[in-house]
């Protein structure tokens, strides 16, 4: 489903991803780890084009995404056709970007309504449903600031669902909550997997990534240094730099 081939990613004079090769199959879920600044948020950004890529290319559902090729030579897409390629693209980030002003269900109507035009009362009856599957049908009527961080980020992941996306990027979707509230938001994101969703997650959550993960792979400095079977890479790791990581954060 993704395709990721030869990206890299410069800010300025600063070479952040260095040549990334990665492909994660259709219901696979792909664990992404990795230091502080190694990239890994720019390469998720990349996927959905929030970010520009300096060289490479990214395909979801073979369709390449941020350009459009011509005479061998890329173009950047139309925003509108950058705005269509993200509608199939859920994405939930460390900080929940909800809407402060809108109640839960408000936040994951919004964009059923606002981008597929879809009428109120069908989209609110979906809303529901998806407030019911991350275990929050009691707190439709709240608004973001009456509930936990776990349930925020739980809201944010049915707000992303709302779009029917055939595929999700998690951007270290606990590391900003209180750890009693992270086992809740994993389990929502376990069920998603086990439904069969493809996603992309980084996170420094070990546990999830051995047992949800099809694939876990580290970076540093800006490439892939290992990717393999989550329980081989955590077990045995065949690179320093990997095993150095994962005594840190295990
Ligand atoms: P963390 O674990 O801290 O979230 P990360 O692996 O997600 O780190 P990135 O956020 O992708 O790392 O950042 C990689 C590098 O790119 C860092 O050195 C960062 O300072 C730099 N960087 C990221 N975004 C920008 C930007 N918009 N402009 C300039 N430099 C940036
Ligand atoms: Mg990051």
């Amino acid at each position: 489903l993704v395709r990721i081939e030869g990206v890299h990613k410069y800010f300025g004079e600063h070479h952040v991803l260095r040549g990334i090769d990665m492909t994660v199959k259709q219901g696979e879920v792909s664990v992404l780890i990795g230091p502080s600044g190694s990239g890994k948020s720019t390469l998720l950004r990349c996927v959905n084009h929030l970010e520009t890529i300096s060289a490479g290319r990214i395909w979801v559902k073979d369709e390449l995404i941020g350009y459009k090729e011509k005479g061998g030579k890329l173009h950047e897409l139309h925003v509108k056709e950058v705005a269509a390629q993200r509608r199939n693209i859920g994405m939930v980030f460390q900080r929940f970007n909800l809407f402060g002003h809108k109640t839960a269900l408000e936040n994951v109507m919004e964009a059923p309504v606002q981008v597929k035009g879809q009428d109120k009362a069908t989209a609110k009856k979906r809303a529901l449903e998806l407030l019911d599957r991350v275990g929050l049908s009691d707190r439709a009527k709240h608004y973001p600031a009456q509930l936990s961080g776990g349930q925020q980020q739980r809201v944010a992941i049915a707000r992303a669902l709302a779009m029917d996306p055939e595929l999700m990027l998690f951007d270290e979707p606990t590391s900003a909550l209180d750890p009693e509230l992270v086992g809740d938001v994993l389990n929502v994101m376990k069920d998603l997997a086990k439904s069969g969703m493809t996603m992309v997650v980084v996170t420094h959550e070990i546990g999830f990534a051995r047992e949800v993960g099809d694939t876990l792979t580290f970076m540093d400095g800006g490439v892939v240094v290992e990717s393999g079977n989550p329980r081989d890479v955590i077990a045995n790791p065949r690179q320093e730099r990997t095993r150095e990581f994962l005594s840190k954060v295990l």
